[in-house]
């Protein structure tokens, strides 16, 4: 658990093939143009991608001519997939997927009884360091492209809709990004990300934006530039310490960007969209669990437009440690509930394959027994009481 260095840029590699869903409506139809096609073609094969069709047999909508030159062109395989782990009896499934260069990132499919939710990366590692997570201890690989994390969505959708996920076809409903990496510090792909997932068909998979949910370390310029763009989307802050002391051991950008600093913004973004905003709060045995915390946290948030998601420290590889114990969780919740902050604990999805919050660390070793990657765990489920509001 060496401390790592903060990593803002990420190292320039090859940028992946040119995919419909890096480019705009009007330069994808430019693209087919520049291909000797009609534009509206773009239209077509936009619809086939979003619903999880890259075959070309199977778009009988186009001159069967055309189909392949179209699809190499402009849908390139960008996300191979090396594996897919399940849990929780198949309602839980991590996949692997190689990237063109051999980059390796995961994604988590999490079906619950009244929705389906993605954790998608949005980075190839992450440079943040926070040294309980199994991605920040890995550094920064290099940003994902748009139509790389796109695609994570527009897999999941798929499978969905496939029935590959146990509870029969069905439709993916939620988004997170709470994958590997630090979104917001790949702020313009995520950007592009976000408008694909919501915009309607033919050009989007038309997620609405209450269901989509950016979380970040604190990266308050970037909250603050998300704000100005007229989204409405979740937004989901990883506290992890009610005081600047702790927190900047734990989350080291807040050498950067102080608790105040961080919940400014926030509360700034809650204002705006009239919307609650996410406190994730990784419960850690004797580290951030200590009842004087949870009435700082409590103090904190009293009064504002935030919801806190605790989530019990999921164990990576080598870090002493452990998650709090239940009595501790159940005393944390309390004091906050008394503080009058809305409160859940988060469900811990598809621990046994490392694919909860925290565990996302790609790899692809013969000699790693079963496992690797990655992170997110999202949203509710073991609600202690309230409401969740993702
Ligand atoms: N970089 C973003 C998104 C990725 S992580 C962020 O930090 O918000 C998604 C969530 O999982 C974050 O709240 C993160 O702090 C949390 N997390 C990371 N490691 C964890 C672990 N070992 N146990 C529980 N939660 C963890």
């Amino acid at each position: 658990m060496s401390a790592l260095p903060l990593v803002f840029d990420a190292p320039r590699r090859g940028t992946p093939p040119r995919h419909l869903a890096d480019l705009t409506r009007d330069e994808a139809r430019a693209a087919v143009a520049e291909l000797g096609q009609p534009a509206f073609r773009a239209d077509q094969l936009a619809r086939h991608y979003y619903r999880g069709v890259t075959d070309p047999a199977q778009m009988t909508d186009l001159p069967a001519a055309v189909r392949g030159t179209l699809t190499e062109a402009l849908l390139p395989g960008l996300l191979t997939p090396v594996r897919h782990q399940e849990a929780d009896g198949g309602r839980t499934r991590k996949t692997l997927w190689r990237l063109h260069d051999g980059a390796l990132v995961e994604s988590v499919l999490m079906r619950y009884p009244d929705r389906a939710t993605v954790c998608i990366s949005s980075q190839a590692g992450c440079g943040m360091a926070c040294p309980f997570c199994a991605t920040g201890q890995q550094g920064l690989t290099r940003n994902l492209s748009a139509a790389e994390i796109i695609g994570q969505a527009v897999e999941a959708a798929a499978a969905m809709a496939n029935g590959d996920v146990a509870g029969g076809p069905g439709r993916l409903s939620n988004v997170v990004f709470m994958g590997m990496g630090e979104p917001l510090a790949n702020y313009p792909r995520v950007r592009k990300t976000l408008d694909a997932l919501l915009a309607p068909s033919p050009h989007g998979l038309g997620l609405s934006q209450r269901s989509v949910t950016v979380s970040t370390v604190g990266l308050v310029p970037a909250i603050r530039r998300l704000t100005d763009e007229g989204l409405n989307v979740t937004l989901a802050v990883s506290l992890h310490a009610p005081d600047d002391e702790l927190r900047d051991t734990l989350v080291p950008i807040n050498t950067r960007w102080k608790v105040g600093e961080v919940v400014d913004a926030a509360d700034a973004y809650a204002r705006r969209t009239g919307r609650r905003y996410s406190v994730e709060y990784a419960l850690i045995r004797d580290v951030n669990d200590q009842p004087f915390r949870a009435d700082l946290l409590g103090k904190l948030l009293a009064g504002k437009l935030a919801h806190v998601n605790l989530i019990p420290l999921n164990p990576t590889p080598g870090s002493k440690w452990d998650a709090s114990p239940l009595p501790a969780q159940r005393e944390f919740v309390a004091r906050l509930r008394a503080a009058g902050v809305a409160t859940t604990v988060r469900d811990t999805r598809g621990q046994d394959i490392d694919g909860a919050c925290g565990q996302l660390a790609a790899a692809d070793s013969v000699s790693v027994p079963s496992v690797a990657v990655p992170v997110p765990a999202l949203e509710p489920p073991v609600e202690l009481g309230a409401e969740s509001d993702q």
